[in-house]
């Protein structure tokens, strides 16, 4: 099939029931419910892009396999210019959603493009794994499927690990082997978008203990499988608040879930790594999984963090404040971090690596630095914000009010800007900033920033023991080498 439309992903949509739990009640139209249709709107868009001809030969190519049209996610690049085509498809779904849906569908299309073209990792442990990868890979690319995925065990006791839980059922794990395939039970967070997604990919962070074998899993099933059970956070809108006063917030809301798996078959076919503590623990680090994402993780990131910059500078600029040096060195500020993050990106093309397939592998060096500094940088940005709206994002009217003819005259003139910028103008951009900002939808984006792609703590301990390895600290050593031929008192001369 290839390429979907927009209302074909919503017709997908409204064709399954998965059973998921909204505030105290089971959804049972997922497309008619209020908190999610202009998620789905959203996410329909993206779809219907790669029909669109000023986008098409941009984020789409002919798959040489199928001779179909398929999403540049799914191209295993071999050049320079295939890896340039990937970073603009992630460009061109990060500008339509100003880097706010962390989620959208190329997200986890990569993952599944590089476990597929590693797959020889797998085939290493169990062939059929790798053979069950590469099918699954084809069958989302062909279908053009949307996926959601939990790698991460519910928060419950974080010192110990998962068959030292309470209940041998908290983690997911394995419970029996059938003729159809394996029973699994326990929970996985936190995956983002699960209501609105057609299928979801389990797999985990490394950290596997001995003793923790049937929690050593990766799978794919639908998201309507019997038994798994989507239980929504609370919705940080209703889906029905004005479009005016949360020009974001009533838009690019993405739902986060508990997947709880009440004895769910896992399909043989569907079933990429099992009862093998050593291929789990290697599988993010050897296949790509972790650092292909990467770069749309970071181009999305640079996305967001120019949206915000942008955001900071007008807000700036409608109350003329930004002709203070305080003020003109936040902005300056954010400005820097933007173009470092840029030049990052760039380099990060530039400085690949060809893995034995023939595959590139944009530079991991750059890449985690990016993932370092964004869980700093984006919550920075979103503090200049409030540091340079302060007490105008208090005085914001509704929507209503700006439309009563009685309350006209003071809305233009109490709440006009600088000269040029009208009551209405001001109003507006404020509205703007204060979802990103304050609304709780903005807190959702700035933790997102912070937890996106793992512990930054722990993730930055593992950066900086990779990087040690790969530096010898040789200058160091030239330096000292200065001591190494001279007595004290030859070296005092040489000095
Ligand atoms: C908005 C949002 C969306 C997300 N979307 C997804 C998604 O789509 N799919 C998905 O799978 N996950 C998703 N995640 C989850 C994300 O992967 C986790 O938040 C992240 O891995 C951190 O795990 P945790 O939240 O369980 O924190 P924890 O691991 O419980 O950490 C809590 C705190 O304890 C510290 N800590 C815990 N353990 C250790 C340790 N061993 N050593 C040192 N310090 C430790 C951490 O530094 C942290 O400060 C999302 C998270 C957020 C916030």
């Amino acid at each position: 099939m290839g390429i979907r439309t927009g209302d074909q992903y919503i017709r997908g949509l409204g064709s399954r029931q998965p059973e998921i739990w909204l505030q105290g009640r089971m959804v049972t139209n997922v497309c008619e419910e209020a908190v999610f249709r202009q998620p789905i709107y959203e996410i329909a868009k993206l779809y219907d892009m790669q029909h669109d001809e000023k986008y098409q030969d941009k984020i789409t190519h002919i798959c040489q396999e199928t001779g179909e049209r398929v999403n540049n996610a799914f191209l295993v690049a071999k050049t320079p210019e295939e890896l340039q085509a990937k970073r603009v498809l992630y460009e061109t779904y990060a500008e339509a959603t100003f880097g706010l849906m962390g989620r959208t569908p190329d997200f986890l299309n990569v993952v599944l493009t590089s476990l597929y073209s590693n797959a020889s990792f797998l085939e290493r442990y169990n062939p059929q794994w790798a053979e069950n990868a590469k099918n699954y890979y084809k069958y989302v690319r062909d279908q053009d499927l949307f996926l959601t995925h939990a790698i991460i065990n519910p928060q419950n006791d974080r010192s110990k690990s998962s068959h030292e839980q309470n209940d041998a059922y908290t983690h997911l794990g394995a419970v029996e082997e059938t003729p159809e395939g394996l029973i699994v039970k326990g929970a996985k967070m936190l995956a983002t978008l699960a209501p609105i997604t057609d299928e979801v990919i389990i797999y985990s962070f490394p950290g596997f203990q001995p003793g923790d074998e049937r929690y050593a899993l990766a799978f794919a099933i639908p998201i309507d499988t019997p038994g798994l059970r989507i239980i929504c956070r609370e919705p940080m809108q209703d889906g029905i608040r004005s479009v005016y006063d949360h020009p974001l917030a009533s838009r690019f809301e993405e739902m986060d879930a508990l997947l709880v798996f009440h004895d769910v078959l896992v399909p043989w076919d569907r079933l990429f790594l099992y009862n093998n503590v050593e291929a789990a623990n290697l599988l993010y680090p050897k296949t790509g999984i972790g650092q292909q994402p990467a770069h749309q993780t970071g181009v999305r990131g640079l996305l967001k963090l120019q949206f915000a910059t942008e955001v900071a500078m007008r807000l700036a600029d409608s109350i003329g404040v930004d002709v203070y040096p305080n003020v003109q060195n936040h902005l300056g500020e954010l400005a820097q971090s933007l173009e470092s993050v840029r030049a990052l990106l760039r380099t990060a093309e530039l400085d690949y690596e060809t893995l034995p397939s023939g595959e590139l592998m944009p530079g991991y060096v750059q890449l985690e630095t990016i993932r370092g500094l964004l869980p700093k940088l984006y919550p920075r940005a979103i503090e200049v914000i409030q540091i340079i709206g302060a007490g105008g994002f208090l005085m914001s009217p509704t929507d209503s009010d700006m439309e009563h003819p009685d309350l006209t005259e003071d809305m233009e003139k109490f709440y006009a800007g600088r000269k040029g910028i009208s009551g209405t103008d001001r109003v507006r951009l404020f509205k703007l900033a204060w979802d990103l900002c304050g609304e709780a939808f903005g807190q959702r984006l700035l933790q997102y920033e912070r937890y996106y792609t793992g512990d930054p703590v722990r993730k930055l301990a593992i950066f900086y023991n990779n990087y040690k390895k790969s530096h010898a600290c040789t200058m160091v050593d030239d330096a000292l080498s200065v001591f190494a031929t001279k007595t004290a008192s030859q070296t005092k001369q040489v000095l």
